[in-house]
């Protein structure tokens, strides 16, 4: 039977160092770290997710605040905000909880959103920096990933790394991150071999079969299944679907179990890292403005 990689865990880990990071900050500038989270609408998903990166703030020392505009809002409204947040000096980090209303131009406000402060590292300025290997920030669930397996000394370097799923959010960024030469843990952790999957490639089970490392971000419920495993393999679990039966992720996780090596749960595995790499983003965001203000004055 496979190994369960303890999200829950190594996320604890990562809180505990930003609680200390946060602390010194604090006491050497003066300066709280804060994030200003903005939902719109009332979907029941995103208010339980913002209300979670809120609880995690509180829990590491760092400021928090809400702002939620009606279902309704026009994106001008939306812009307005965005503009009003990235002016102030006492917000460090915007996060714009997605799914936005139909109405609204997604786009357009993630690329409103100043590179400084965009915690989610959706901008086009910080996804470029990224490609460069020269980011300010690192998308959270990636690094999340990326930490995940660093912590469980999963050996990347040199690895086959097939990532399934070529979404902005996940899979590309992830994959831009491990091919790079170096990480924010060091050379191991990166300079993988990397493959991207999607809904057009052909014979996906003969390219996940080749994975040291298989990364499951679809949104498909169990779609990833025992054969399609290469037996020892670590198999990353992004997914989470909500299903009749509860919350599962995009691999068939009792099956998968007893060819992998190493597995993660869902809920449990991935979905707690990239809440304390939200964390940790943040706490850069203050370090950086905090460092141009002194600058400038
Ligand atoms: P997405 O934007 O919908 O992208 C899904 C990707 O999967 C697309 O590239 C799609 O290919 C590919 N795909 C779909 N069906 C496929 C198939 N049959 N075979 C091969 N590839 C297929 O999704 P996402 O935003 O990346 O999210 C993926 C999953 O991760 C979701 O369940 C989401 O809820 C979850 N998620 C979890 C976290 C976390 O913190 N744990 C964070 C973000 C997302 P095409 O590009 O060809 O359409």
């Amino acid at each position: 039977m496979a190994n369960i990689l303890d999200g829950k865990r190594i996320a604890r880990e990562i809180q505990d160092e930003t609680q200390a990071e946060v602390e010194s900050f604090l006491a050497s500038t003066g300066v709280q770290p804060c994030l200003a989270a903005i939902l719109v609408g009332e979907d029941p998903a995103s208010e339980v997710y913002v209300r979670n990166k809120r609880r995690d703030c509180e829990r590491v020392g760092i400021l928090s605040q809400l702002h939620h505009l009606p279902t309704d809002a026009s994106t001008a409204d939306l812009a307005d905000l965005v503009d009003r947040l990235n002016d102030s000096p006492d917000v460090h980090g915007i996060l714009v909880q997605l799914p936005l209303p139909g109405q609204m131009d997604e786009t357009a406000i993630l690329d409103r959103v100043g590179p400084l402060k965009d915690v989610d590292a959706f901008h086009p300025v910080n996804v470029g920096r990224l490609s460069q290997g020269r980011s300010l920030f690192l998308p959270c669930t990636p690094h999340g990933v990326q930490q995940l397996l660093y912590r469980s000394r999963i050996p990347v370097c040199g690895q086959h790394v097939v990532i399934v799923g070529r979404s902005d959010i996940v899979g590309k960024p992830l994959a831009m991150m491990l091919m790079q030469r170096d990480s924010t843990c060091g050379p191991e952790a990166a300079n993988a071999t990397v493959t991207v999957c999607h809904s057009r490639s052909q014979n996906l089970q003969e390219l996940t079969r080749q994975a040291d490392i298989l990364v499951a971000a679809i949104g498909r419920p169990r779609h990833i299944t025992a054969d399609m495993v290469r037996p020892g393999a670590t198999v990353i679990d992004v997914g989470i679907n909500r299903t009749e039966d509860g919350l599962c992720g995009d691999v068939d996780f009792d099956n998968v179990c007893e060819v992998a090596s190493h597995i993660t749960p869902v809920p449990g595995g991935v979905g707690p890292l990239t809440r304390a790499m939200l964390l940790q983003n943040t706490l850069i965001a203050a370090r950086m403005q905090t460092a141009a203000t002194a600058q400038r004055d």
